[in-house]
């Protein structure tokens, strides 16, 4: 099942890309395995897949060394500070860097351990109370700050945006989120190549609005398994 669901995707991500004149190469499926064990990890990666998305430090930690294939961990959830060595030691890359402290943290244990994380600036594009990220004009102010951090490779912008019913109404929020994302790499003179937006329900719009990264986590494995996965 796991594999027709990636055929699907696959194909799916194929005709948004061409959509939008772009090569399906460009887009890197995240499948985000967060409360799903071990054994479904393995069966997409015999599938072909090779990334995989979770939100909890913790969780990954104990689910990464039970899945016997060469696979990479991107975690896609906030992280606390007092995570961040561990995450450093799985993560191939962070994309929610949320706050100038955090990232601080992480440049700090980073240069001590002699790593140079990728990592992707969280923004808040829905302005919504409840979820984490910079506000666009905060990371505005914040960039020259974040920019000097030298253990850190900041890649691009990633954002969640707020719940809605029909996918293209999340396109105003992609948009906004390639556009600060053009600003910022204009005003500051940097490369941000990377886009992570797009969800099992939305994706194919942000691959039209130019995601980089998509994270799907239900459009794979099928509804969440409780809160958690635990071993
Ligand atoms: C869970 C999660 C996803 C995947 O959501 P689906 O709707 O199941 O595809 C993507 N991004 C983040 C940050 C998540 O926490």
């Amino acid at each position: 099942m796991i594999a027709e669901n990636i055929a699907s995707l696959r194909a799916r991500i194929s005709e948004a890309a061409g959509r939008s004149l772009r090569r399906p190469e460009e887009i890197t499926l995240v499948a985000v395995s967060k409360t799903h064990g071990p054994e479904a990890v393995l069966e997409a990666a015999q599938a072909g897949l090779t990334v995989f998305g979770e939100n909890r430090v913790q969780e990954a930690r104990a689910k990464a060394p039970l899945v016997a294939a060469p696979v990479s961990w991107h975690l896609i959830g906030h992280l606390q500070s007092n995570k961040v060595r561990q995450a450093l030691g799985l993560f191939e890359r962070i994309h929610s860097i949320d706050k100038v402290d955090l990232a601080r943290d992480v440049d700090r244990i980073a240069g001590e351990l002699g790593v140079k994380p990728k990592v992707f600036l969280e923004v808040n594009v829905g302005g919504e109370g409840s979820k984490f990220g910079f506000d666009p004009g905060a990371l505005r102010v914040a960039m020259p700050e974040l920019l000097a951090l030298e253990h850190l490779s900041i890649e691009g912008l990633m954002a969640i945006p707020p719940f809605v019913d029909e996918p293209s109404e999340a396109r105003p929020y992609f948009v906004a989120l390639r556009e600060l994302r053009d600003r910022l790499a204009g005003e500051f003179g940097v490369q941000l190549p990377e886009l992570s937006m797009g969800m099992s329900g939305d994706f194919e719009v942000a691959i039209e609005e130019g995601a980089t990264f998509v994270r799907v986590g239900t459009a794979l494995f099928g509804e969440r398994q409780g809160k958690a996965w635990k071993p």
